[in-house]
């Protein structure tokens, strides 16, 4: 029996004594608000019901096949050894090898690193990569470290899970707040500690140690590959659509780059600095030789500087939340103006934001299709590290926009037939659990 109470749940609880004396305690749980995460695991459980899929499927994909901790000890600059808490979430493996980023952040938590491999799974499934899901980090303030810092950190989470990885096991690549030069180091100590040359272990390298070129960008033009295809549906005219990025750094500064590309107008744009806004549309390219010198927004003059949240409400095409998770909240979304909105971050939005966006008729598109890219030139990366034969940026472009735009429109198709009415959201769960709990049928795991 639960009753809600301002924010608790009231809930009866029937325990059995070991007598078997059978009692009713009260017990006063707090009510915790679901944020994007929660809502992952919640929306497989409903894609399962909806396509009458043994609950065994949920089952498999709730929690990772395998979750680990690890001290890392590193010598900091002043001398003293410091601990840091890394974690590796190998999620599913269903599909191909584990698969994921590696975040350097102070939020990191085994939570939040479970949440997130559990959306790689999805994503690779969805977008067709033969990879399963997996997710990394480590819980520190990497913004505040020096390089050297940051290179022992890299070093010892190597030293920490080099058993468990593998090209053939669980793969990593950069994500919040690590990049090529991470997984330069990295892919170093791994060669040091196996004593064999191993480019394929992980992907997002310098493209001088066996990285792909377009890797970086990747996850930028997949996205505006995708809006593309969206704005075509909500009858969004490119040139000169006004576009708002919430993120500078490689995410969002890229995606602004290739909407300006595009003859879409960049209004707005921020970082941790603050906001940026020029009505005629802010000179991209010089914006992003100010913050590649510089590495904040703060200080160039092409534009108004404005506080960064009132960018997420400004009057717009088509917004674009490419910085952290939870930001569109139940806050802040009765007044989104954008008609269109491409989730570049992974969890932007949280599920009563959604649910406020989807009844007025916005159409978002979400992360696990959105973002694809990244993991999708990462599969391009090791197949390249796995022949030893290395493809030109054309073809790379190429391949990747093919495998961006089917992915959209098959998901966008699934969600017709399948739940209409529904999200573009679940119907692109829906297609990924679909493939997993077939994938996992032919292979026998039920
Ligand atoms: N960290 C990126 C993501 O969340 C890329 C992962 C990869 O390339 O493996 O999709």
């Amino acid at each position: 029996m639960t009753a809600a109470v301002a924010g608790f749940n009231l809930k009866r609880k029937t325990v059995t004594e070991h007598g078997g004396i059978v009692m009713e305690k009260d017990q006063i749980v707090e009510k915790k608000k679901e944020d994007s995460f929660g809502a992952a695991e919640r929306r497989v459980r409903e894609s399962v019901e909806r396509l009458q899929l043994p609950s065994v499927v949920y089952e498999f994909l709730k929690k990772p096949q395998r979750f680990m901790e690890a001290s890392i000890p590193v010598q900091m600059d002043h001398g003293g050894v410091e601990l840091f808490s890394g974690y590796r979430a190998q999620h599913n493996n269903v599909l191909g090898p584990f698969k994921g980023g590696i975040r350097f952040h102070p939020g990191v938590t085994a939570a939040s690193v479970k949440a997130l491999s559990l959306l790689m799974t999805l994503k690779c499934a969805l977008i067709g990569v033969p990879f399963g899901g997996g997710k990394g980090g480590v819980a520190c303030n990497s913004l505040e470290m020096s390089a050297a810092e940051k290179e022992r950190v890299s070093r010892g989470y190597i030293r920490a899970f080099v058993d468990l990885i593998g090209p053939e096991i669980d793969i990593p690549a950069p994500d919040l707040f690590t990049d090529a030069r991470v997984m330069g180091w990295m892919v170093d100590e791994y060669c040091a500690l196996t004593g064999r040359y191993t480019p394929g272990v992980l992907t997002g390298k310098p493209v001088e140690v066996g990285g792909s070129v377009g890797r970086k960008e990747a996850t930028s033009r997949g996205c505006v590959y995708v809006a593309r295809e969206a704005a075509k549906i909500c009858g969004i005219t490119l040139k000169d659509a006004t576009v708002v990025v919430q993120g500078c750094g490689n995410v969002g500064g890229q995606a602004a780059q290739f909407f300006s590309e595009l003859g879409c107008k960049v209004i707005s744009v921020c970082d941790i600095s603050g906001g940026l806004y020029r009505a005629e549309g802010i000179a991209i390219p010089d914006l992003l030789d100010h913050v590649k010198e510089t590495g904040l927004i703060e200080g160039f003059a092409g534009g108004e500087k404005i506080a960064g949240e009132e960018l997420l409400t400004m009057d717009c095409d088509i917004l674009v939340p490419a910085a952290m998770e939870n930001q569109l909240t139940a806050a802040n979304a009765p007044e989104i103006k954008a008609r269109l909105i491409v989730e570049a971050a992974n969890g932007p939005t949280t599920p009563e934001a959604e649910q406020i966006l989807s009844e007025r008729g916005i159409f978002l598109v979400p992360d696990v299709l959105a973002n694809s890219g990244g993991v999708t030139v990462s599969y391009f990366e090791w197949v390249q590290n796995n022949q030893g034969l290395y493809w030109d940026l054309e073809t790379v472009n190429q391949r990747l926009e093919k495998m961006m735009v089917e992915a959209f429109h098959t998901v966008y198709r699934f969600g017709r037939e399948r739940s209409a009415g529904g999200t573009l959201r679940e119907a692109a769960y829906g297609y990924a659990v679909q493939r997993l709990a077939e994938a996992m049928r032919l292979r026998g795991w039920y």
